[in-house]
This record gives C-alpha cells, sequence and structure tokens, in this order.
C-alpha cells in the first residue's frame, strides 16, 4: 500500500495522478479461512482491522452482500460522543472516542475527525436532573462532560432560541471532545488497511447460509458458493435477526428505519453538534454547509431504507421550535436505513449458541461513535474468546436480567 501524505499528493499532482493504487484490491473469494466477518459496515470491518492488528489473525474474509460501507455506516449523521450513563457503556464508547482522535494517522486515511463539541440540549426539568446525573456519572468514568447552563449554550450556539413555545432550553450536557467523523471514509480507511494486511473484502457476496457440524460453526453458503472458516462474527445491524434465524438462534432485537435530512449548504452558522432530544431532533453542519439533520425511528417495525413525508414535517417542526432559521431552508435530500434496537438500548457483542460464531449488533440508532471501540472489543473476543470491554454486553444479560438499561442516554441516541 502507498502511503497517503502531503508528499505523495504533491508528486502525483506533478504527474497528473497517473500514480495512485486502487485503495483496496478486488478480492475472490477463497475455500477457507481462519475467520469471516459478515457485514463490511463500519463494525465488521474494523473487527476483521483489529482482528489483525491486534493479534495477527490476517487470514480473514469479510462478507458483503451489497457495498462496503452501504449500510447504516454510510447512511447515518456522524455523531461522535461517549457521554453514556452505565459504566460498560461509557467504558466502550469512550474506548471508540479516544481511537477516533488518532484514526487517521493510524489507518494513514483521512476520516475527518471533527471534536467540535457536542451539547445535548435539557429543556425539562427531569431532563436536566437526568442530565446533571449523567454529568457525575461521567466524572466518576473518566468521561470528560459539564453541565453547561443556557447562557453558555447562546454562548457556543448563537443561532439557537432558548426560549422555544413548548420546550424552553434549561440547559445541557456538553462533551468538548465529542463531534463527528466523514462516515465513508471511517469504512473505506479500514478496508484499505484489511486489504493491505492480505485480507479479503468481498463486495457482492451475500451469506445466505450458516454451515455448522456437532454445534460447531464451519463455514457459510454465499451467493458466491461455500466457503469455510474456523470463527464467525456476524456484524450485520439491521439483519442480524435473519442471520441468527440462519444460524438457529433468536434475537431480543427489532429493525426499524431510522431516518435523516440535509438541507442546501449554506455559510457557516453553527460550530458544534445540537441534540434537542425533548422535541426530537438533532443538527450539525457538515463541511459543505448542509444543515445534518436527524430525528426518531419510525414507530413500527421495517425494513426499508427510504425516507417518508411525515417524518420530515415532524422533524423539521420540532427543530424550528429551538432553531428559527430552519423554516428558511430549502431540504435538499432524504433517506433512511435500518437499525437494530434491543430492549434496553444497548449493544449486543457476544458468543452464540453455535460454537466459533459470534455477534455483535444491537447499535440501534447510535452505532457510528463506537465503530473503532466496538471492532477492538469484538476482535478481542474473537480472538481470546473474552474482552474485558464485551462481558456485560453478552447475549445473557436478556434471561438473567442484568440489563444495561441507556434508554435516557439512546432515547435519542445518535
Ligand atoms: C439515519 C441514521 C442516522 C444515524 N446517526 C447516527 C449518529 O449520528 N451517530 C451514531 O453514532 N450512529 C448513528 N446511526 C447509527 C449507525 O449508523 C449504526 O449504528 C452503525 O453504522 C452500524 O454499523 P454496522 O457496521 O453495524 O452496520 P452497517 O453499516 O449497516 O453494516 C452491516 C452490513 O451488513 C451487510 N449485510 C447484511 N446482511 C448480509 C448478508 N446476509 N450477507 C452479507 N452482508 C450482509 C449490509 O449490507 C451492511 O453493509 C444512525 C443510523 C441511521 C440509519
Amino acid at each position: 500500500m502507498k502511503k497517503y501524505s502531503a508528499f505523495a499528493i504533491a508528486r502525483e499532482a506533478l504527474r497528473h495522478h497517473t500514480g495512485w493504487t486502487r485503495a483496496w484490491r478486488d478480492a475472490q473469494p477463497k475455500k477457507r479461512y481462519d475467520a469471516i466477518i459478515i457485514g463490511a459496515g463500519g463494525h465488521g470491518l474494523a473487527t476483521a482491522y483489529y482482528l489483525g492488528k491486534n493479534f495477527g489473525i490476517t487470514n480473514v474474509a469479510i462478507l458483503e452482500k451489497g457495498w462496503l460501507g452501504g449500510g447504516n455506516t454510510g447512511r447515518n449523521t456522524t455523531i461522535i460522543r461517549s457521554n453514556y450513563l452505565q459504566d460498560p457503556s461509557a467504558a466502550i464508547y469512550e474506548k471508540a472516542r479516544s481511537l477516533y482522535e488518532t484514526m487517521s494517522q493510524d489507518l494513514n486515511y483521512n476520516v475527518m475527525f471533527s471534536p467540535r463539541g457536542v451539547i445535548m440540549l435539557a429543556q425539562t426539568h427531569h431532563e436536566v436532573r437526568g442530565y446533571q446525573r449523567t454529568a457525575h456519572a461521567n466524572a466518576l468514568q473518566g468521561v470528560t462532560t459539564e453541565f453547561i447552563s443556557p447562557a453558555r449554550v447562546k454562548e457556543l450556539v448563537p443561532i439557537i432560541n432558548l426560549d422555544g413555545p413548548r420546550y424552553p432550553v434549561l440547559g445541557g450536557l456538553w462533551q468538548a471532545r465529542g463531534g463527528t467523523a466523514r462516515h465513508d471514509a471511517v469504512a473505506w480507511g479500514y478496508a484499505r488497511a484489511c486489504s493491505d494486511m492480505g485480507m479479503d473484502v468481498i463486495q457482492k457476496c451475500e451469506v445466505t447460509g450458516i454451515r455448522s457440524e456437532g454445534g460447531k460453526v464451519v463455514g457459510v453458503s454465499t451467493s458466491r458458493g461455500d466457503i469455510d472458516c474456523d470463527k464467525l462474527g456476524m456484524v450485520v445491524a439491521g439483519h442480524s435477526g435473519h442471520l441468527a434465524d440462519m444460524a438457529g438462534f433468536r434475537l431480543p432485537i427489532e429493525s426499524v428505519s431510522l431516518q435523516a435530512l440535509v438541507s442546501e449548504p449554506i455559510k457557516p452558522c453553527m460550530d458544534v453538534v445540537v441534540m434537542a432530544n425533548t422535541v426530537h431532533g438533532y443538527m450539525s453542519q457538515s463541511d459543505k454547509g448542509e444543515m445534518v439533520i436527524g430525528g426518531g425511528t419510525d414507530g413500527y417495525n421495517n425494513y426499508t431504507q427510504r425516507g417518508s413525508f411525515h417524518h420530515i414535517e415532524e422533524t423539521v417542526r420540532a427543530l424550528i421550535e429551538t432553531f428559527p432559521m430552519v423554516s428558511r431552508l430549502k431540504m435538499l435530500r432524504q433517506w433512511g436505513g435500518i437499525v437494530d434496537v434491543t430492549g434496553d438500548r444497548s449493544p449486543i457483542l457476544s458468543k452464540t449458541p453455535v460454537d466459533g460464531v459470534f455477534i455483535n449488533c444491537g447499535w440501534g440508532t447510535g452505532g457510528f461513535k463506537a465503530i473503532p471501540g466496538s471492532g477492538w472489543a469484538m476482535a478481542e473476543l474473537m480472538a481470546k474468546g473474552r474482552s474485558p470491554l464485551t462481558d456485560a454486553f453478552g447475549l445473557n444479560r436478556f434471561q438473567e436480567g442484568r440489563f444495561i438499561d441507556e434508554s435516557v442516554a439512546a432515547g435519542v441516541a445518535h
């Protein structure tokens, strides 16, 4: 792999950009791998990357039914934060956030991590108490957050309306090193690094069956033939229920569409991320100037990846209360992604009833921020059979009633 650098850009500019090589190989499936990862979203690619980087396991294939990063990874609104309430969540999300800080250097790929700060607005007294509690919990967990006053919110976000008609702004939970990153670049950077380690990223290869013998996985059936493996990681977000069904177990998970939209590009007007959970909408400004706007999930289970009119209306109506300037914006496009939601709004990183099969899912509406931490932990789980970061997130927590309740943080957990 040729190293990307300022010098390389200058050199290629002089020779009309004829010297660049492909970022990753167009790999063909081999007969057998030590490990197969199903799903080339951020979590699957990060799992493969850390299997290679941290454990030297490089005979790995990442199988993707569409194109890499074409699932939720390429459809999300890219908010990164780690201000969760419960200790296991803060640990894995903060691990991820800290890995984002150096990801561009680590992957030699500019993922445009922008730690511009994230505010979660408190607009009811219940939310004030909830976020103050989270700030205290974060202080104990070593996650730097602070509960700020309405005046400080206004200082950080001059375009905000503090005295909304229904819900005035009473303060906010501020994480100064939260922010955003370029979602495609995260997938592409990991894919390039995996390919460079000799791993096969195989697109247009749908897994159609899981093969096991005597309760142990032996391989998968795919649209491009059977492939054998010793270990299998299922990392398919909204399709996790289907894959679990193929392997012969059930998951406590629901798939729903989550939607987002962007406006036309405008001059820079907001340099932090703002989430307004009570009115249910959130907004940031992209580097191109578009206002990136997200709302909630559909109220019924479905597998669509489209936007719908009622969501634009609900989300924009909510945001106009907090940002009156939104009423004058033209919207450019909207879309949806299939998110995988658990009852306690926390992910599942776990062994499964089939020996050698591991599952990573349930990131729901908020898994982009977790990609590096999740990949790091899942790789350790697959390589060593256990990871301190995944211990609390096992499937058995649903049988044992050990829920990791993040519904306060994750009501709008983007
Ligand atoms: C509109 C929207 C906004 C969001 N905003 C945020 C946000 O601001 N911040 C945040 O942290 N998170 C956000 N999220 C959530 C985040 O996008 C997801 O949690 C995260 O991207 C999940 O990544 P993944 O790698 O698990 O899944 P995906 O990126 O969906 O990857 C799974 C892959 O598996 C593939 N696959 C499925 N079935 C098969 C099969 N049988 N064989 C082979 N491949 C298969 C799919 O094609 C897909 O590419 C948002 C999501 C949406 C939809």
